[in-house]
């Protein structure tokens, strides 16, 4: 089966013409709707609490900013960009007291709606725009004329509305001119947290963590060890994203391309696809949804020492010291969450 692919032609703009859309939430996802929205010409108002840190960057970069129960009851259409942990409270708080018939709650991210945490009234529509890239990504490729790539799902269409206007949503933050893909809340959740988990996030960087600890291990140079295990990375990554794995091969040594067939499974292996049922399974009967809920909502003991414990890593150690020696890189330096000596990368410091 193959899936439909919707593009700017398939998206109408006036669905969105008379409309005000509120974005709740100034980060790495909303910063970049807010921006891209705007530039295409729709009218965007960002609601933030009054202490909030983003306010004064919002407002220079030209968009109205109000209190959130404000920017809801301004809207017609309401994007929550808050994260995913902190949204029911503000839903709860900020948003549902205010909404009425007509308005679309929109999420990039279908984890409190699936995981039931978040129950919209049936006077609203409800549905997803999921842009399948970081924040910056987003607003970096628009601003290139180009587009990232997005699940869209209409949850419920109760003013017979809503699918076009989240199509419309779609195109004026940049996606369509990449194709947005139509999926359910419940497929998008479970296939993103199974992606950052298997892959993109975890998957990679245990891989990463492995190798260069089976390097050093072995007496070979730390320096060494970075560039082929982190660095080298991106260069094949890239080959990747422009042709798939077919022009990562035909790019490599045949030596290099021999070696992938032969270790490659060897090294994620038939347990590896073992381990990754069980973690699919335990996001599917939502125990990981659980787990992280319980841990965030107790302080985050666990989150926080697991994050410090890698941040020590030496292969953090040793990658700081060389990317420092290669402004080229833009590189940037993460400490307690926050980016420190960022050079003028659009999205590094947000
Ligand atoms: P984020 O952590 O970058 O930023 C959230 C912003 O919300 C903060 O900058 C702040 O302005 C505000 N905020 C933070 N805590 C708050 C609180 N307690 N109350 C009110 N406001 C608060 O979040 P993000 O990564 O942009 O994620 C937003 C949504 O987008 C999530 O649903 C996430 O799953 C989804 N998403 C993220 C990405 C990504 O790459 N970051 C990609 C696709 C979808
Ligand atoms: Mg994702």
């Amino acid at each position: 089966m193959t899936a439909r692919m919707y593009y700017d032609n398939d998206a109408d703009p006036s669905a969105l013409a008379d409309q005000t859309v509120a974005i709740i939430g100034y980060g790495s996802q909303g910063h970049a709707h807010a921006l891209n929205l705007h530039e295409t010409g729709v009218d965007v108002v960002v609601g933030l609490a009054p202490g909030s840190r983003s306010r004064a960057l919002a407002s220079e970069a030209g968009l109205r900013v109000m209190d959130v129960s404000d920017a809801v009851k301004a809207a017609d259409v309401i994007m929550i960009l808050v994260p995913d942990t902190a949204q029911k409270a503000v839903y709860d708080a900020e948003i549902a007291p205010h909404l009425r018939p007509g308005q679309l709650l929109m999420f990039a991210h279908g984890f409190n709606i699936h995981f039931g945490r978040i129950d919209p009234p049936g006077i609203v529509d409800v549905g997803m725009i999921a842009p399948k890239g970081p924040g910056h990504l987003l607003r970096s490729v628009y601003q290139a004329g180009g587009g990232v790539p997005a699940l869209f799902a209409v949850h419920r269409d109760q003013s017979g509305t809503a699918r076009a206007r989240i199509l419309a949503y779609g195109r004026a933050i940049g996606s369509t001119r990449a194709g947005v893909l139509e999926t359910t809340f419940a497929e998008e959740t479970e296939t993103d947290l199974f992606g950052e988990q298997s892959v993109l996030c975890g998957g990679t960087a245990a891989l990463v963590k492995m190798a260069f600890e089976t390097l050093v291990d072995a007496g070979y140079q730390p320096e060494l060890a970075y560039f082929e295990t982190m660095h080298e990375l991106k260069l094949i990554v890239d080959l990747m994203y422009r042709g798939g794995l077919n022009f990562m091969r035909f790019s490599v040594s045949d030596t290099a391309e021999y070696g992938d067939y032969v270790s490659g499974p060897r090294i994620i292996d038939e347990h590896v696809r073992s381990t990754m049922r069980d973690v699919l399974k335990e996001i599917q009967d939502g125990t990981f949804a659980n787990r992280w809920i319980a841990e965030s909502d107790s302080g985050r003991a666990e989150f926080n020492r697991l994050r410090q414990a890698d941040r020590d890593h030496p292969i953090e150690q040793v990658g700081a010291r060389l990317r420092a020696q290669m402004p080229f890189l833009n590189p940037v330096e993460v400490q307690a969450g926050q980016v420190q000596a960022a050079a003028s990368t659009p999205g590094a410091s947000r």
